[in-house]
């Protein structure tokens, strides 16, 4: 256990503080909102934007469930639009826009490359890209354009070369997943809302009426027990959204089932340039991406029913040769199982089928808001993207349920926290961290020991771990190194290494003694082995969740 003394907590983002608001008594929420994922953290963001009193619980870490493993687009759906779901892909799109707009530290425009071996596909895909640009109408990145054989090998060197007729490049917006949840959990206490990691909502409080009138609730560190007051709540999470509802009504029939995506992580010598490829129709009919993210390469992703769920969902090696041999197909050196430095796996709620009741409202195709009896509101589905929609028609239902004073969404033009309208090469390394970089890099600079680098491969510095750990809310190694920094995603083995500093710094940060450590180091080089693409008969220890 946790001893929750943190060392510094001047921090507007500091967990004691936040958490000292739970031990007041008599104070009744507007919101109570469950799950720190994008969905959630929009919900929250919304509510306190709008002024109400608002409290987000998280049972791990922001973004530790799906959250953190996208294949890190903001885009408005390509593959939604050859299906005809134009109004979701106009939504998207919108909201591309806005996102952009709103978090251009995290969010940026990324050339697509569609290589075509045939004159027809690359015909169609570019009328349809030329659809997708006019449907953005303002929110456009840039023109969509047909370019010949000899532009494509300059934009992908690695592709294959046989058969190409030339191809389709066009643009859309890519971001740092994982970094956004926690400006969005800043963002929400910014505004006035209190956000809390490591607190689990284990039930819910009803009255005598079976409204839902709260939830009770634990804190992971301490085991502390809270009783929550609230005058409306929200189940916002993904995959775990059915064990909400079993709370609520314990027969409850699953409304979701999950169904996995993969991704693949090489270095970036299978790209060799910025330029992401896609394919938008496999041999078997799926879409595959391969996008640079911070120095690598991403391959994906599949989607895979599955009958379970967990926090740490493993990818099946099935989903990883279809994703290597798919991408082999398409470049001239072909990844292989060596080449991979971490793969991951992240589930999509998809509605289980045959189980919509008549409460079941589809707001649009990519989301839906379920009302149930008692006043619990589960909004489940969509796509990090229209997160910011998603937020404002649940606020919308919210509002109504929870008898709360009318007050209209403000989050169309809102600034996520860190924010910079002008980008400066200044802070090179730190530039995720947007209007923050310069006070990371003041932190190495009046410490000059913090400016020693994590590890010879990667940028991030020591500084980064005592500002993640004052200023991000981060409580474990993990914590740091898969969602403060993304090393963990990049390469498992690099992170695995990086532990033992880590934990020693968090260590002092938090004032957890040597057993801590050791503890740390251990579960988190578990969970990281996880990540490694052994040999096929090789056997992992079992991942521990902090949970
Ligand atoms: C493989 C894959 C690739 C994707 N790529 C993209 C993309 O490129 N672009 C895009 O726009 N979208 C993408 N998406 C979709 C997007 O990632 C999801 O829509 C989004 O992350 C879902 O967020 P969520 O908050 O609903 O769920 P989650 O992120 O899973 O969050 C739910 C949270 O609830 C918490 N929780 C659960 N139970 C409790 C409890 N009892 N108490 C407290 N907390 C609890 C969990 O710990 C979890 O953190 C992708 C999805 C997948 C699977």
């Amino acid at each position: 256990m946790i001893d929750s003394k943190q060392k510094h907590d001047e921090s507007f983002f500091s967990r004691l503080k936040l958490k000292q608001q739970l031990e007041k008594d008599d104070v009744i929420w507007d919101v109570v909102i469950i799950g720190g994922g994008a969905t959630g953290l929009g919900v929250a963001v919304d509510a306190a934007a709008r002024g109400y009193k608002t409290l987000l619980l998280e049972q791990v870490d922001f973004a530790k469930g799906t959250s953190s493993r996208s294949t890190k687009l903001v885009h408005g759906g390509v593959r939604y639009l050859a299906q005809g779901d134009i109004s979701l892909v106009y939504e998207a799109l919108r909201e591309r826009g806005l996102l952009l707009q709103n978090a251009p530290h995290l969010v940026s425009v990324q050339p697509f490359v569609i290589p075509s071996y045939s004159w027809f596909n690359k015909l169609f895909y570019g009328i349809g890209l030329k659809v997708y640009d006019w449907m953005a109408g303002r929110y456009r990145l840039n023109k969509t354009s047909l370019v010949g054989k000899a532009t494509v090998q300059r934009l992908l060197p690695n592709v294959k070369q046989e058969g190409l007729k030339g191809g389709i490049v066009y643009y859309d917006g890519q971001f740092d997943d994982a970094r956004l949840a926690v400006n969005l959990a800043q963002t929400c206490v910014e505004q006035g809302g209190v956000v809390l990691n490591y607190m689990k909502v284990d039930d819910l409080l009803k009255n005598a009426a079976g409204k839902v009138t709260g939830v009770r609730a634990q804190d992971m560190e301490t085991g502390q027990e809270f009783t929550i007051n609230a005058k409306v709540v929200i189940n916002a999470t993904g995959v775990f959204v059915n064990e909400v509802l079993q709370m609520d009504t314990p027969n409850q029939e699953p409304l979701v089932r999950p169904s996995q995506g993969v991704h693949v992580v090489v270095n970036s010598s299978f790209l060799k340039g910025d330029n992401a490829l896609m394919l938008p129709k496999t041999p078997d009919g799926r879409v595959l991406f391969a996008v640079p993210w911070y120095g690598h390469v991403l391959f994906g992703t599949t989607d895979t029913p599955l009958d379970s769920y967990s926090l740490e969902p493993t990818a099946l090696e099935q989903e990883i040769d279809f994703i290597l041999q798919t991408a082999g197909q398409y470049l001239e050196r072909k990844p292989t199982r060596k080449d991979v430095l971490s793969v991951f796996a992240g589930l999509r709620p998809l509605a289980a089928l045959g189980k919509d009741s008549g409460s079941t409202k589809e707001i649009s195709r990519s989301h839906k808001l379920i009302m149930a009896p008692s006043g619990l509101i589960t909004v489940t589905g969509g796509k990090w993207t229209t997160y910011r929609k998603m937020a404002e028609d649940t606020m919308g239902k919210a509002i109504k349920i929870g008898g709360l004073p009318a007050k209209a969404c403000n989050t169309v033009s809102l600034k996520i926290h860190g924010a910079l309208l002008n980008k400066s090469d200044n802070f090179k390394n730190l530039s995720f961290y947007g209007a923050d970089a310069h006070r990371v890099a003041a932190l190495a600079a009046k410490h000059p020991e913090l400016g020693v680098k994590l590890h010879k491969s990667f940028p991030y510095i020591e500084a980064e771990v005592v500002w993640a750990a004052r200023n991000e809310m981060a409580r474990t190694v993990e914590d740091v190194l898969a969602r403060r920094l993304r090393v963990l995603f990049l390469d498992a083995k690099a992170a695995i290494e990086m532990a033992p500093r880590v934990a020693a710094i968090l260590a002092d940060e938090l004032t957890q003694d040597e057993i801590w450590q050791q503890r740390q180091i251990g579960t988190f080089t578990a969970l990281a082995s996880h990540y490694l693409l052994e040999p096929h008969n090789a056997t992992k220890p079992k991942a521990v969740t902090h949970i």
